[in-house]
């Protein structure tokens, strides 16, 4: 072994911006580094609460801020790669990661001597001299370690962490089963006939699936995720249709090892019984509590005001279709899994648009240069230049530096656009470094798209999706990159997770916002804009089938209500799972035959393996401000420097110190309103 060069994790990087020295981190330093790190952080918390003296908010809240400098520098390094360039290596030190990472994190949301500090000081606001940042700092961590259990007493404790051991093995475990069950159910077709409808390249990745299961000559169509498939809406065959609309709405419940049916009760039974020992009378209560929503009513009466409006429209358009089954040869009553298929009939005969045809108009970094950046420069004032010097964690990544109108710096945008096998699929805004005045940094946000790399020497032809993709994570890149706070706590998108979607979904808007469009969507042969009778069949087909989509999210969202709005004692009974289901859409209105819910509960992964359990209704909720601030932009005259600023000033900028609202308050002169979402969703009766 030759003399191992320094660690490059164990101290601040020397590039600029503090961006993260990758050319010189090899996988073996991350181990050794987060074991420094978890060090020193206990070493630090140790210290503050050591201290003999009453706590103060310097000797407590300022230290706590100030501790875990090399651990948040090492983690943002590591999980950065983790996502998006997740190599075996890399892979097998996650795993290894994972439980002492947790483990470390319970030690410090469970110290008992740290939140005492932190409640007398919460005892004492009002007699504290603090400026509104450091008054919800303290309010903030105070709830924080409330809601984790730090205050319980030491038997109570007990319980909460062998809850929460157990919950971890059941959410594997759901999941496990889903993708087995999935696999297992995928559909076996003997003839190509059946599958009549799909293309030439969808029907040879069913032989090949087929080949990859050794059944040779014969077709696999392999489950989504969702309820409905893709390849419902070009199969011509009712019965093909209905195997895989009947196969993916069976997975979970079908008895046998993969039945998810006893696995989410327990979920379900354990997530009432650790919100009762945490105060609360149901895990929706002790959930919604620590978001802007903050109670499961505010979240119903929602959901409840949305579905009757969204069933309605559901079931004209459930007429529609049914009008053209009826001119046909042999008339039938539509079923679930003719929905898609006649819906894109619809689509064709209304709109004639091949959104496939768009791409030449959607070069990637015309897209990105007189598109987004141009957007973000008209309202914002921002410069971008690309910084050729400067690296990320793979070749791939492209790095921008940030200059405000005033010339000052602002920070680094990382760009990783293209797909590679060792990312993980999706699209997604993280930060190598967040923003704090404490510590004295700028941040350095990272966004990842899944575009596939064309050959060599060929332009980056976009999808119109991803074309909203880039918007859409470029808007959660500014709330991170305008962040304007003290304490790093509180830095760009670390807010609640029902708000967090707000600023990206409001930065959509500029796709088809008239100056933006012209500049950035010009043919790449050409140089035409987009023509305009095209443009108006894009705007006309956004609210195209809405009913439907509307109806099938808020359905999905109302089960996971009812399941998670459980007490202990209504958990404890051995309910039936499809009859529970049942039950709660009726109540609300969901219950069309035809609308199934975009997940049943068997295969809901979003809420019981993955974080969203009581909060799958945070995508509409956000998209509430979302289209109010859509609304304000437009009644102002739209893309200026001075609308841009505003929002930026009073909403982008900061953060998640003050209370989200309070701040939408401030930024729209009064709370939210709920008729342009009704408009935008075509809900407003
Ligand atoms: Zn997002």
């Amino acid at each position: 072994m030759t003399d191992a060069a320094p660690n490059p994790l164990l101290t601040p990087s020397p590039l600029p911006y503090l961006l993260p020295p990758y050319a010189d981190i090899r996988a073996e330093h991350y181990l050794p580094a987060f074991d420094a790190a978890f060090a020193e952080h206990k070493a630090e918390i140790a210290a503050i609460t050591r201290v003999r003296s009453m706590p103060t908010f310097e000797n407590t809240m300022v230290a706590l801020e100030s501790s875990g400098d090399m651990l948040d520098r090492v983690a943002r390094t590591f999980y950065t790669v983790t996502s998006a360039d997740g190599t075996a290596d890399i892979q097998a030190i996650e795993e290894a990661l994972a439980p002492l990472f947790s483990a470390h994190n319970d030690t410090i949301q469970l110290d008992s001597a740290l939140y005492g500090r932190i409640k007398t000081l919460n005892d004492q606001l009002d007699d504290l001299d603090l400026e509104p940042e450091q008054r919800y700092l303290v309010e903030r961590h105070y709830r924080e370690m409330t809601q984790a259990g730090a205050g319980l007493d030491d038997e109570a404790k007990e319980r909460l962490t062998a809850l929460n051991q157990r919950l971890s093995t059941l959410t594997t475990t759901f999941e496990k089963n889903l993708l087995a069950d999935t696999n297992d159910l995928a559909i076996v077709f003997d003839d190509a006939a059946e599958l009549d409808g799909l293309t030439v390249g969808e029907l040879s990745a069913t032989a090949q699936a087929a080949v990859d299961r050794g059944l040779e000559g014969k077709y696999v169509v392999t489950l989504t995720l969702f309820t409905g498939h893709p390849y419902l809406a070009s199969l011509t065959n009712r019965t093909s249709r209905k195997r895989i609309l009947d196969a993916s709405r069976s997975r979970g419940s079908r008895g046998g090892e993969f039945d998810n049916r006893g696995v989410l009760r327990e979920i379900v039974r354990l997530r009432a019984e650790r919100a009762a020992l945490l105060g609360y009378d149901s895990h929706a209560a002790y959930v919604t509590a620590d978001q802007t929503a903050g109670s499961p009513s505010a979240v119903h009466e929602l959901l409840r005001r949305l579905a009757a409006p969204a069933a309605a429209n559901a079931d004209r358009e459930r007429a529609a279709l049914q009008a053209i089954i009826d001119t046909e040869a042999e008339p039938f009553a539509l079923e679930a899994h003719d929905w898609a298929f006649y819906t894109e009939k619809v689509r064709k005969a209304e709109f004639d648009l091949d959104r496939a045809a768009l791409r030449p108009w959607f070069e990637a970094e015309r897209v990105l240069q007189d598109g987004v950046f141009y957007a973000a420069h008209e309202l914002y004032g921002v410069t971008f230049t690309e910084r050729h010097d400067l690296h990320a964690y793979h070749p791939d990544t492209r790095v921008f530096e940030l200059h405000n109108d005033d010339g000052s710096a602002l920070g680094l945008f990382v760009l990783d656009l293209y797909t590679r096998d060792t990312k993980r699929g999706g699209a997604w805004m993280n930060s190598l470094v967040s923003q704090s005045r404490l510590r004295g940094t700028d941040p350095v946000v990272v966004n990842n798209l899944n575009v596939s790399k064309p050959a060599a020497g060929k332009p980056t032809l976009l999808t119109l999706d991803e074309v909203t993709t880039l918007f859409h994570e470029f808007g959660h890149a500014l709330h991170g990159l305008f962040a304007t706070v003290t304490y790093p706590h509180f830095a760009g998108t670390a807010v609640f997770r029902d708000f967090v979607e707000f600023p990206s979904q409001v930065n959509e808007m500029w796709i088809y916002w008239p100056e933006v469009l012209a500049n950035y969507a010009r043919h790449i042969d050409t140089g035409e804009p987009l023509p305009a009778e095209v443009v108006e069949k894009l705007a006309a087909s956004e609210t195209f089938n809405q009913g439907f989509a509307t109806s099938e999210y808020l359905a999905a969202s109302w089960i996971d209500q009812a399941w998670h709005s459980l007490t202990t004692d209504q958990a404890a009974a051995e309910l039936d799972v499809a009859a529970f289901e049942a039950a709660a859409l009726a109540d609300i209105g969901l219950d069309n035959p035809v609308v199934p819910t975009r997940y049943s509960s068997t295969y809901f992964a979003h809420v019981f393996s993955g974080g969203y359990s009581a909060g799958y209704y945070s995508y509409i909720w956000s998209e509430v401000l979302d289209a109010d601030t859509v609304q304000w932009f437009g009644e102002n005259g739209g893309l200026t420097r001075e609308n841009g600023q505003r929002f930026r000033d009073r909403l982008l900028g900061v953060g998640g110190s003050m209370d989200p609202l309070a701040a939408y308050r401030d930024f729209r002169g009064r709370d939210a309103e709920i008729a342009p979402l009704l408009e935008r969703r075509g809900l407003a009766g």
